[in-house]
């Protein structure tokens, strides 16, 4: 079983950026139908589940420092609901096991927190995710003020976005996440490679699905960090390819974006692979340059360094291949002025990686960049695509789509790739192909 996080550290990390006259208010997901009345399964909000590690809705919670921090409102015990939906751990759950120093039954939420907001000047929300919640945190406002006026309290006049504090907290793992990240990469690492082996020409993207999905389900993984994109031959120039119903064909490239979720923290990785297990010449040139360019973007991975530095390091490299291709005119400066390279690469090159795929946490300061600093995990994932329909590109090429993406953790030295066991280079993409091939 993966390590529970500690949540108490987080609370601590959050409440020494706090003022005394701040508090943060965060309030649960809710439980979304698929279709029907049949719901998906319950994935809590990444904020409300990293503050206090509770995994069921209906959850407000709200942290102030002082001397107790941690208030909880949440889903009172009931017999009935408890016999068809599960337990429920209650307001005294809450206190024994996730930290609460006050818990009261979530019907309490709209009596209690406008006294909870007096003297609270600055209220960290996350406004227009939940209209109701919204007038009932406006509502709580204007009566804190209205009671804080006779007692000489103020209420909250200043509002941040959890950006401010909670995500920029969030943004710096520690030991307890990045062991939980290692985790989700180790089970991501089984399915690339099972997918590797069980491919080949015939088989249908679901199955190739399948097997890559099996050893972190039957890991104990909470799921998939995303849905996974299974994409042979041209759906790979899709880049949110997520039909996976086509059938492998010989000569083609597999292009798979996938990675298991742990304990709630994602992994995401793809990796692109001969369908017939050896890269055809032109497929291997146009590999080794997305290859190339991810190297050396994952060196540019160092504390100290500019985010947007990575995403340059990658596009120079990916258009100095388009050019040596014959996908470009150069010279490469002019292409890379006129962005001409968008045509075969037109998304960024890395994002911010945790409890959320797309995890929280700004890409620009207020200089309009953003330091690297130990302890932030990202992707670096270039690619290169070529329409099937593309009349300008050289034929071989066409219908070509190629994406490398690893999971990098900066540190005080060199840049650690968390997802480094899943096979990478030519040859040990082919060796681990040929598993299944002899
Ligand atoms: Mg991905
Ligand atoms: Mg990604």
């Amino acid at each position: 079983m993966p390590p529970r996080p500690n949540f108490a550290e987080h609370r601590e990390r959050v409440l020494d950026r706090l003022d005394s006259d701040e508090a943060v208010l965060v309030v649960g997901a809710p439980n979304r139908l698929r279709n029907g009345d049949s719901e998906y399964r319950y994935r809590p909000d990444s904020d409300v589940y990293w503050l206090t590690g509770w995994e069921q809705p209906s959850v407000v919670a709200f942290l102030r420092p002082g001397s107790e921090p941690l208030v909880m409102f949440v889903a009172d015990r009931d017999r009935k609901s408890e016999m068809w939906n599960g337990r429920r751990p209650g307001p005294d759950g809450a206190r024994s096991d996730h930290g609460a120093d006050v818990a009261y039954p979530i019907g309490e939420l709209e009596a209690q927190l406008p006294r909870l907001l007096q003297g609270v000047r600055s209220l960290h929300y996350a406004f227009a995710t939940d209209p109701d919640m919204d007038a009932l945190v406006m509502a709580s406002v204007k009566k804190a003020a209205r009671a804080g006026r006779d007692l000489g309290l103020g209420a909250p006049e200043t509002f941040h976005h959890p950006s401010k504090v909670v995500h920029e907290v969030r943004l710096h793992k520690r030991a307890d996440e990045l062991e939980l990240m290692r985790h989700a990469a180790r089970l991501t690492a089984a399915g690339h490679a099972a997918a590797m082996t069980f491919a080949r020409p015939g088989v249908f993207e679901y199955e190739v699905e399948a097997a890559l999905r099996q050893p972190w389900l039957e890991a104990g993984a909470t799921g998939d960090a995303y849905t996974p994109i299974v994409a042979a031959g041209a759906n790979a120039t899709v880049l949110h390819y997520v039909t996976n119903r086509d059938r492998l064909e010989a000569g083609q490239l597999l292009l798979i974006d996938a990675g298991a979720e742990v304990g709630y923290y994602a992994c995401d990785v793809t990796r692109t692979f001969p369908v017939s297990g050896r890269f055809t010449d032109a497929q291997r040139q146009v590999y080794e340059i997305v290859l190339s360019a991810q190297v050396r973007a994952i060196d540019a991975c160092r504390a100290g360094e500019p985010f947007q530095g990575i995403h340059q390091t990658a596009v120079r490299a990916l258009t100095e291949g388009m050019v040596a291709l014959g996908l470009l005119e150069g010279p490469v400066d002019d292409r890379i002025e006129d962005e001409s390279y968008k045509r075969y690469y037109m998304h960024g090159t890395s994002h911010w990686l945790g409890l959320d795929v797309h995890d929280v946490g700004t890409y620009a300061q207020s200089d309009g960049r953003r330091k690297l600093a130990p302890g932030m995990v990202l992707t670096v994932e270039p690619g290169l695509y070529v329409a099937a329909d593309d009349a300008e590109a050289p034929a071989a090429l066409r219908g070509l789509g190629i994406r490398i993406e690893d999971d990098v953790l900066v540190t005080e030295g060199d840049p650690v790739v968390l997802t480094e066991a899943i096979p990478k280079s030519p040859e040990a993409v082919e060796a681990a192909c040929a598993a299944n091939r002899a």
